[in-house]
This record gives structure tokens, sequence and C-alpha cells, in this order.
């Protein structure tokens, strides 16, 4: 899931340059969806309460230290029994932008960190590289703080609770601009069920911030040739920061 593989900088692709050989090793509420409309189904009763009672404790924390001590004790879902532990965020609490991923993966389970491992790496270079950011500047996170066993997709009822954490989250760092990372980050940040064709290039609207969709770092590893695109989103998300576009 930070689903892997390695480094190469988006503006090296967008030059021509090859790949790096990988190195080691991963809201506001939706748009304009209540929390709670996630839920859905015979389960839904259930399903809505725990997600209210996550949003109330959610709103609850103060700071990201509160939040992130909440989420460390979260046992709303099953991925609570499988996870090393919780993985909560990476990066500035005070960042003018946040890059969401989907959900952690095996060495974000054992780190802690979102977005290590290859996958991480070539996050990195985008922000370092092709920003000209230091990671430590940018709020970096994902839509579940658990590792789904064997990589998994998210099921809909895991993110329907995850969605307290991450929607404080966004609340409390502010961002001006979201970066949600591949498809489902982006459909799950905007509150849509879209194919990353329709999501990406382009500028949305959350909540008053700004969203920008694009690749996730994994599969961009295995689809090279589409971070010369993956350039020209983060380049719409720099001008919406107010940073220098070369
Ligand atoms: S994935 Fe989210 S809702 Fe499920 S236990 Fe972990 S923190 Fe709680």
């Amino acid at each position: 899931m930070a689903r892997e593989q390695g480094p190469g900088s988006v503006r090296a692709v967008q030059a021509g340059a090859p790949e790096k050989a990988p190195s080691a090793a991963r809201a506001p509420a939706r748009a304009a969806q209540p929390i709670a409309a996630h839920a859905a189904g015979p389960a839904s009763e259930e399903l809505r309460a725990k997600s209210e009672e996550l949003v109330r404790q959610a709103t609850a924390c103060k700071n990201l230290k509160e939040l992130a001590s909440a989420v460390a004790q979260c046992t709303a879902c099953a991925l609570c029994h499988t996870r090393t532990q919780t993985v909560f965020s990476a990066g500035s609490g005070s960042a003018g932008v946040m890059f969401v991923g989907e959900a952690p993966g095996q060495n974000e389970d054992e780190q802690g960190v979102p977005f290590v491992g290859r996958a991480g790496a070539l996050l990195t270079d985008i922000i370092t590289k092709g920003m000209g950011l230091a990671r430590e500047a940018v709020y970096i996170a994902n839509v579940l703080k658990c590792r789904p066993p064997d990589n998994r997709d998210p099921s809909d009822s895991e993110k329907a609770l995850c969605t307290a954490w991450l929607d404080r989250q966004i609340e409390l760092v502010a961002p001006r601009v979201i970066v949600p990372l591949g498809r489902h980050a982006a459909n799950h940040v905007l509150g849509r069920d879209s194919s990353m064709g329709a999501l990406r290039g382009q500028v949305h609207e959350r909540q008053g911030r700004k969203v920008v969709p694009t690749f996730h770092p994994a599969y961009l590893l295995r689809s090279p040739s589409e971070k010369k695109e993956c350039w020209k989103d983060i380049q719409l998300a720099m001008r919406e920061l107010g940073l220098p576009v070369k």
C-alpha cells in the first residue's frame, strides 16, 4: 500500500532521465458528505454509531499530539488486531501542503511512519527535487492509520470509521492544498467515485481547500512513463501554493 516501489525524481523523468534504482523498503469530511454518510446497508446503524463516537473523540482533541495519542489507542475496526502500531503522520503540523495516501504498508506498519520504503523515497524526491521543499516541511498522512493485512484494499467500513481521524488532521493542519496520492485516496478526500483520469490534472475544492490529486508513488514505480503527468499535477499544486515553477 504505501504499497511500495523506489525513487526517481519527477523532474528527472520529465527531462527524460531514467528512473533511479530502487532503494529500500509508504478531513474535514468528504467534500459534501458528512462522515456518517459513509455508512450504508444492514450494519449501517452500528457503523454510524461507531463513526459518530470517533468523530466525537477526534473533535475533542485540541491538537495533533492529542489526536495522535487517541489514534494510537483506537480499536474501532478489526485492523487494530493485526497492526504493529498506528501510523499517524510525518512532517510539519503547520504545512501548507498535505499529502494523503491510502493506508500504511508493511514498512510503515513496522516503522510507524507513512511513506517510507521505495514509494516513500519517490515521494520524498517529488517533494524535495520537484517542489524544492524539505520533506519535513510538508505533512504526510494516510486515510487509514492501520495496515490492512497483506496490503489488501481498505474496506468501505474501515475508511468510514478511520476518516474521523483524517478529517480532524486536516482541520488541525489546515493546509492550503491537499494532494491525494492515488485514486482511492483522491476519491475518499473528494467524496467521489471516479477514475484517476477524471480526477487528476485539475484543481478540485473540498471545504475551501484546494485538492490536486495525482498518482500514487507506488504506481509511478510500476509505470514510470506517468511521472511526467505527475509532474504536471505537482506543478498545479505548486502554483496554488505560490511556489515558483521552473
Ligand atoms: S484503521 Fe483507523 S479506525 Fe481502524 S483501528 Fe486503526 S485507527 Fe482505528
